[in-house]
């Protein structure tokens, strides 16, 4: 039997009406329509508390130089407040999709790894180890998901610069790349099936790309438009 390409809803399922990046609803639609995977992006406050937003400036406050609350007392686009990690958690526990979880690079090594560690501490609390998977374009963060989470976790990496072989080397469960990376080095996707890695792309939202990708059995595609996946 052939394994199938996945869809992976990019910051969630967005283009639909009542949604928005990174929302909860996004998160909530990503499921209805049975993608594999929700993907969002997370960072850590100023206070150390996790909240999930794409950009480092939201409404003229940084991520990294700002309180948890007040970033939480944010709206997002269709009116919900920009979740905690934890609320969002919350939510996705009651659900079925992978929670594709990007940790952002963040302003040091040293918060990186409190960021991983404090991500690791609330999953466990939560109980939702076996739901999550971890993506980073930061390589020292993903050397610590790798180091700090439960042997078998998904931990892929964004960046586009290691080779299959480096990944594996590093203990990383696949590689996570945007589009054009790809097309650079279409041999990284056969090279990485031969050593046991899972082969993710970004974000692909072209249907032509998406039979292209599902033509070379790529395991993942991550996207704006899981509809037309
Ligand atoms: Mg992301």
């Amino acid at each position: 039997m052939q394994a199938q390409t996945k869809a992976i809803a990019h910051r969630g399922f967005w283009k639909t009406p009542g949604s928005s990046q990174n929302s909860i609803t996004s998160l909530l639609k990503a499921d209805s329509i049975g993608c594999y995977g929700s993907e969002f992006d997370v960072w850590l406050t100023k206070d150390s508390k996790l909240v999930v937003n794409h950009d480092p400036v939201y409404k003229m406050r940084p991520m990294e130089y700002s309180k948890g609350d007040a970033l939480t007392g944010l709206k997002l686009s269709n009116g919900e407040n920009l979740p905690s990690l934890e609320q969002y958690l919350k939510v996705g526990k009651e659900h079925n999709t992978k929670l594709i979880l990007e940790l952002k690079a963040l302003n040091s090594k040293k918060r990186e790894t409190k960021a991983v560690q404090e991500i690791l501490a609330t999953v466990k609390k939560m109980g939702l180890e076996s739901r999550m998977e971890y993506i980073t374009f930061s390589l020292h963060a993903m050397k610590e998901f790798i180091r700090l989470a439960p042997a078998g976790t998904p931990v892929f990496y964004l960046n586009g610069e290691l080779s299959p072989k480096e990944l594996k080397e590093l203990g990383a469960t696949g590689l996570d790349y945007h589009m054009g990376v790809i097309k650079k080095h279409p041999e990284w996707i056969k090279e990485a099936h031969d050593l046991g890695l899972k082969v993710n792309v970004w974000t692909v939202d072209e249907a032509e790309e998406m039979k292209w990708l599902i033509e070379q059995k790529v395991d993942f595609i991550t996207t704006n438009e899981p509809v037309v996946l």
